[in-house]
């Protein structure tokens, strides 16, 4: 067995994996104890990883207008059709969108090609919806898109901030690292803002829960209190900054008393005169922001007052100190480097960098091939999508993501791409949504076959590493971009044959003109890394840039010695005034609109969905609401519901939850068609943007709750093989699908006629290549559970009736599990398979543990029992012991249980 060192797909953390590789297999994963952002943790996606792997379900073919083609045709297509396209209407008719999921070396090459050599502007990534308006703040303020802090200042810190991050779930290993931190200094305190009480809140000293959009008034009020008590540093701002009277002028527009910004941002008063107390006498402070205040149309503004507070105290620079954007996406860096946004040219330069298009003329040497360089930016995001709605982009290329589910107003996304006379998709699984509008094919590696770098959140390379072939005839995304690259005439600047041979060429460009005082320099300089060689790129360590030739290991730290990189050295304290979410509330969508991940699942689920644990911890689409809305609203736990909002319905489960606020509502991101019939949260919302960096707001949306009339749920299991083709989503209202290990679950929901148990039986026969063989009726309670076998194995599994009834479907699993390897049920098991468990054992319900596969029943019960705390209950069930993500879970179970038992 051998142990490769890489680096985890999933989050911003950038976790090291060692990867267990036995007869050409990945077998198990581990932490990488030598990795400086993780020291051998991983959460519990980290840990499933080599569960997501294998052929199934992956594109293994190229495919040109429907029909299988081999590579030469398939790369012969693409370069004809993009001519064409520029030839008949100009470079600016052609578009890329990229993806945070790309390594740096597939970006690099991307950007060289469309910008450099294709001549248009408009290549933009779906990092746009992730930190776009981090990216827009810290040019802002610092004169460059650089994260100041690293991973070891939240343990340097003595006030850590969290806003607009729910770290306990998107960031887990993080947030380990924090709690860790805090249990080795009591000192270190913690506040949480965020609208949600979320499982981040277990470490809080304080937990603000404002108003859904106030964060900027709030920042704004901390910087003129902090001007207001004496605690500006005045040394500080004198020597290394500007702006401040006009930033202090702005935030004083509003009434700046502690009351009215309470009032504005519905907190309470005393807790937020503790925490601008808090922030403005400590002097190491981190405030670690994501999406929470990124996604927002004035998301810009809301991280500049933020930075703008870190600079009027001197709280940056320094060990456990500044604000810290972090990434939802494993690359999101990685592009930002490369100039994988519109806006950005590349390597940090913008089109507006003075010299910047001359000197990647001469580097790139694209004089000699097109006229020029595009001469300013590109469309962002949703703003490129418009563009194809209206006929001026009419060819676009998209790697590696899915904007038909994550761009907002996703259905005006569809329509756009059906009517997109070229729609070349590079993708690496086989079934996803995007995948009916692509004229042309083009199957992608994966992770564990891709073979590069990707940065991390605090700037930190790490090499993740080609471990498998890819399948069939899946290529590497930089193989498949070099390769049109010469059939379109550019074989010189494109010689590249292996991803070292791209990264020494990226390497090389971010030193080129970049000396200190001239118009060249940048911050983002790696050029100690130009000269790798083969095998040095490959034995690559982690390492944090710049590295330069002064820096050889790397800088952890940036602004240590307040120089910024504007023109005169100084960062910039910006004017904020504080704007309200675009999407206004009415009396037809009263209800404000949040969205977010889920602890175990990524983005679309493409991967994680292939790990039947992961789908445990929430199995189906669900919203969340206060009991009180429910209530008011007609909707109990665990029914159907649709949301209305400007852009569509959405279907899902109910969850009473007293961690929202009164009239919100909150919904996961990562359903899409594959999974569920209506429930994207992109097709809920319109698209609102802000104007500066042109990041959608997608936490800020409105919406009206209704519940979903059913006359019926049912439960279908199915055996992999024969579940291909849902035919029976078409008479449901509602569907969701749930793989298990060996076989789907599909919970259906319809019709306000409830189907007569027997008509079931008719049903699914007529579905199903399998007769029911064992079945049993309840007409009058409008119950059924029937199952098909086939030569004594089981096929397919029917329960009619609530999923609160439904048993233990572990039992039914292991059954599916027999079935798979050509076991038949015996007697007792064949006796027992209505009831669907050997003994009569509810459902597990909803998984708390997905490292254990220890549910929410069993939890509840051992708490009962007695086991009053997480080491308990961990002695008892072993939940909690392995990632610890689960453990902010456990902890609210206790308190709500022991509530109940007192009371
Ligand atoms: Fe992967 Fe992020 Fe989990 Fe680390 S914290 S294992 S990078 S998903």
């Amino acid at each position: 067995m051998q142990r490769i060192r890489t680096t985890c797909p999933y989050c911003g953390v950038g976790c090291g994996v060692r990867a267990e590789v036995a007869d050409g297999r990945i077998t198990g994963v581990e932490g990488d104890a030598a990795h400086p952002a993780n020291f051998g943790r991983l959460c519990v996606k980290g840990t499933a990883l080599h569960e997501t792997l294998g052929n199934h379900g992956r594109l293994t073919r190229p495919r040109v207008d429907g029909v299988e083609v081999d590579w030469a045709r398939a790369l012969d297509a693409v370069a004809e059709r993009l001519a064409a396209t520029r030839d008949a209407h100009g470079p600016d008719a052609i578009g890329a969108y990229l993806s945070g999921q790309l390594l740096t070396e597939d970006y690099y090459v991307a950007n060289k090609l469309f910008k450099g050599f294709l001549g248009t502007p408009h290549l933009d990534t779906n990092s746009r919806l992730c930190m776009a308006s981090a990216v827009a703040a810290h040019k802002r303020a610092f004169g460059a898109d650089a994260v100041p802090c690293c991973y070891e200042d939240l343990e340097e810190a003595e006030l850590v901030v969290l806003v607009g991050s729910n770290l306990a779930w998107n960031h887990p290993v993080l947030y380990q690292r924090l709690k860790t931190a805090k249990q080795r200094n009591p000192l270190l305190r913690v506040v949480v803002i965020d609208p949600r009480v979320t499982d981040s809140c277990e470490i809080a000293d304080l937990y603000l829960g404002l108003a859904p959009g106030s964060d900027g008034r709030l920042f704004n009020g901390l910087l003129a209190w902090m001007a207001d008590t004496g605690r500006l540093d005045r040394v500080y701002l004198e020597r290394h900054t500007t702006g401040l009277e006009a930033a202090l002028a702005a935030a004083r527009e509003d009434d700046v008393s502690v009351e009215a910004i309470a009032a504005d941002c519905d907190v309470d008063p005393e807790r937020l005169q503790t925490f601008f107390y808090w922030f403005a006498t400590q002097l190491h402070v981190v405030t670690l922001f994501s999406q929470g205040i990124n996604q927002s149309s004035s998301g810009t503004d809301k991280a500049g007052a933020i930075i703008n507070c870190h600079l009027a105290g001197g709280k940056l620079g320094l060990p456990g100190a500044g604000p810290f954007s972090i990434t939802g996406q494993p690359n999101a860096m990685g592009g930002r480097e490369v100039g994988g946004l519109a806006n950005q040219l590349a390597a940090h330069m913008d089109y507006d960098t003075p010299g910047a298009l001359d000197r990647m003329r001469r580097f790139w040497s694209t004089e000699r091939l097109v006229p020029s360089l595009p001469a300013g930016p590109g469309h962002k995001a949703v703003e490129l999508f418009e563009a194809v709605e209206r006929g001026e982009v009419q060819a676009l290329w998209i790697m590696a993501t899915n904007p038909v589910v994550s761009l907002p107003d996703a259905n005006r996304v569809r329509a756009a791409l059906a009517k997109c006379p070229l729609v070349i998709v590079s993708e690496c699984v086989a079934d996803t949504d995007l995948l009916p509008y692509a004229d042309i094919v083009l199957p992608a590696s994966s992770w564990s076959e891709k073979d590069g770098t990707v940065t991390n959140s605090e700037r930190r390379l790490s090499r993740q590493r080609g471990i498998l072939p890819p399948p069939g005839e899946a290529r590497h995304d930089w193989w498949i971009i070099t390769q049109v690259a010469r059939r379109l005439g550019y074989g010189e600047a494109f010689a590249f044959e292996h991803p070292g041979e791209i990264f020494a060429e990226h390497a090389r460009l971010s030193g080129f003109e970049n000396r200190p005082g001239t118009p060249g320099e940048r911050l983002f300089d790696i050029s100690g890394l130009a000269g790798l060689d083969r095998e040095e790129y490959d034995a690559l360590e982690p390492v944090q840039w710049p590295v330069t030739a002064e820096a050889p290991r790397g800088t952890a730290r940036l602004f240590e010695d307040g120089r910024y990189a504007t023109p005169d050295g100084r960062a910039r304290l910006v004017p904020v005034r504080p704007r309200g979410p675009a999407q206004a509330l009415s009396a037809a969508r009263p209800l404000r609109l949040n969205t977010g991940r889920v602890r175990d699942q990524w983005h679309t689920m493409t991967r994680t969905a292939r790990a039947p644990q992961l789908m445990n911890h929430r199995p189906e689409p669900f919203i969340e609401i206060t009991p009180e809305d429910a209530a008011a609203l007609g909707v109990g736990d665990q029914q159907l519901a649709r949301l209305s909002g400007a852009g569509g319905d959405y279907l899902g489960r109910v969850r009473l939850s007293k961690a929202q606020r009164r009239g919100e509502v909150f919904v996961p991101m990562h359903w899409n068609d594959r999974f569920s019939g209506a429930a994207r949260m992109g097709g809920l919302l319109a698209a609102h943007l802000d104007p500066l960096s042109g990041q959608p707001e997608l936490k800020q949306g409105a919406v009206s709750l209704a519940p979903l009339a059913c006359g019926w749920e049912a439960t279908l299991v199915v055996a992999d093989e024969l579940a291909g083709d849902p035919g029976w989503c078409e008479m449901a209202a509602y569907w969701a699908r749930i793989p298990l290990a060996g076989a789907e679950r599909w919970q259906l929901a319809g019709g306000g006629v409830e189907k007569a148990p027997r008509d079931w039986l008719a049903w699914v026969q007529k579905v199903l290549p399998v007769a029911p063989a064992l079945w049993c009726d309840d007409s009058v309670g409008g119950r059924l559970r029937a199952a098909g076998l086939e030569d004594g194995k089981l096929r397919w599994w029917l329960m009619v009736g609530p999923p609160a009834e439904l048993p233990g479907l572990a039992w039914l699993e292991a059954r599916f599990a027999e079935a798979a390897r050509g076991e038949p049920l015996d007697a007792t098991r064949r006796r027992r398979l209505l009831a669907g468990c050997d003994d009569g054992a509810a459902e597990a319900g909803p998984m708390v543990c997905s490292c254990h596969q220890v549910g929410q029943r069993g939890i509840l019960d051992a708490i009962r029992g007695g086991d009053r705390s997480v080491e308990a209950l961990g002695a008892r069930l072993a939940c909690g012991t392995q990632c610890g993500s689960c453990v902010p879970e456990l902890k609210a179970l206790i308190e709500e249980e022991t509530a109940v038992c007192a009371s």
